[in-house]
């Protein structure tokens, strides 16, 4: 028969630690007194830090067994050959399918040919299968016990603004997402920030320069509104101190998940209209970047049609809009912000977080139906995303407000970064559609520009 060779190094129980040369010499007596002819030696070492995950010579173990290359494979014993019960399960199904035998120095045969050896097989492969089962949800309950009792999660890495396992806040770092918050929900970018961040020769807690992605991931972490994520959901309210409030938070997430400022767009974007201003023609958004004669453009995305010079479009808007900001009834139409009572949704953010969780118990109790904790998961999620809404409107500023007795409104405007000066179109305007000048190359006629105030029109 031919047969396999498998030893692997570890640091594992004393007595089965054999140097795998060791362990590779007994395998091959096993071998020879059976008359087996060895075709291969794999080895695995799980010292090195590659070993933990990836097992090569395991592998090539099972892809030999299951091609019918060998029809047995020989190691020191069970454990040395299966690293972990996933393991052995998949060696026996291997050796199962194939007819193989798994042989060890230490221990008996698993003969796949026989009855005896496939009876021992499957109760091994039971025994391992239910190990991973019991093992798999156990943990699981630990662990949701321990977000639903907003306990920090036990993960090796301190997150930026708190200290290892979120015991306290790290001040500096704190403040930075303080003005992170400030700044983002007064319409500035991740870009600008993560430069800023750079500027200031702060570093992400592993050690690495910002990125608009790194800064997002930080700013959005619902911990630091000391909210516990389970799984992708915020369960419960976290026992470590908070850096922003709660309203702040949500009010964050809901401007960052807004497509129009993903962080590719961040990035792309340096001009007033791109992908605000609407096609004459067929409606699709326009872009722009792209040169005719010299000369930036308004393109349809959509279809070859239309194409405008764009520097005269974004400076009359822009006039607009200064004109319009300028006047002195901006106070009339800028959004004084909602009056709302943040405590007391928070309160009830919490109170139908805890139902949640009740429910969830219930079911696994089985005092509940799975249809009942549908019905009530599905009753509570609908008033918990309302009362979120609502913290989140609560949160944002109006970004035309910091116009009001602004002075010099012009000036305001030039000193903005372009998301932001995009915000206020967005604020102003239901649309801009941007009409054809017609054939030849006519002069910049501002009624081509159709503006659809949203406010302000009055
Ligand atoms: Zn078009």
């Amino acid at each position: 028969m031919r047969a396999i060779v498998y030893t692997r190094q570890s640091m594992d129980a004393a007595g089965e630690g054999r140097a795998v040369a060791r362990q590779a010499e007994d395998c091959l007596k096993l071998a020879e007194s059976r008359g087996w002819d060895v075709v291969a030696q794999y080895e695995d070492n799980d010292i090195s830090a590659a070993g933990k995950k990836t097992r090569p010579g395991f592998e090539k173990v099972l892809a030999d067994l299951g091609a019918g290359r060998a029809g047995a494979v020989i190691a020191w014993n069970l454990d040395r050959l299966t690293r972990n019960r996933r393991d052995t399960v998949r060696l026996i199904e291997t050796a199962q399918e194939a007819g193989a035998v798994i042989s060890v120095v230490r221990g008996s045969d698993l003969d796949m040919s026989t009855p005896a050896g496939r009876m021992t097989a499957d109760l091994l492969a039971a025994v391992a299968r239910n190990e991973i089962e019991v093992k798999s949800d156990r943990q699981r309950r630990a662990n949701e016990q321990r977000a639903l009792a907003g306990e920090a999660p036990r993960n090796g890495r301190r997150p930026f603004g708190y200290t290892l396992g979120l015991t306290e806040t790290v001040p500096t770092e704190a403040a930075m997402i303080r003005d992170a918050y400030a700044q983002l929900l007064a319409g500035g970018s991740l870009t600008s920030l993560a430069r800023q961040w750079n500027a200031s020769g702060a570093l992400t807690s592993t050690g690495h320069r910002w990125k608009a992605d790194t800064v997002r991931s930080v700013v959005a972490a619902p911990r630091n509104a000391a909210l516990r994520r389970y799984r992708g959901e915020v369960v419960a309210t976290g026992t470590w101190p908070a850096i922003v409030d709660e309203a702040q938070w949500h009010a964050l997430v809901a401007i960052l998940s807004d497509p129009s400022r993903s962080t590719s767009d961040d990035r792309a974007i340096k001009y007033l209209l791109p992908r605000i201003a609407l096609c004459g023609k067929c409606g699709a958004r326009m872009s722009t970047g792209s040169k005719a004669r010299g000369q930036r453009t308004y393109k349809c995305l959509e279809h070859h049609h239309l194409a405008v010079k764009a520097q005269p479009i974004d400076d009359y808007v822009t006039a607009v809009i200064v004109a319009r900001l300028a006047r002195p009834d901006l106070a009339d139409i800028v959004d004084p912000g909602p009056d709302i009572d943040v405590d007391a949704l928070r309160t009830e953010a919490n109170t139908l977080r805890a139902r949640m969780a009740e429910a969830a118990r219930m079911f696994a109790d089985g005092t509940i139906t799975g249809a009942q904790l549908a019905r009530i998961n599905g009753d509570v999620t609908a008033r918990l995303e309302a009362v979120e809404a609502e913290m989140s409107e609560a949160g944002e500023r109006d970004v035309l407000a910091r116009f009001v007795d602004a002075g010099d409104v012009a000036e305001v405007w030039e000193g903005l970064d372009i998301l932001t000066q995009r915000e206020i179109v967005k604020a102003l305007f239901e649309s801009i559609t941007i009409m054809s000048p017609g054939p030849g190359h006519p002069p910049f006629n501002p009624d081509n520009v159709v503006l659809e105030w949203r406010r302000g029109d009055d």
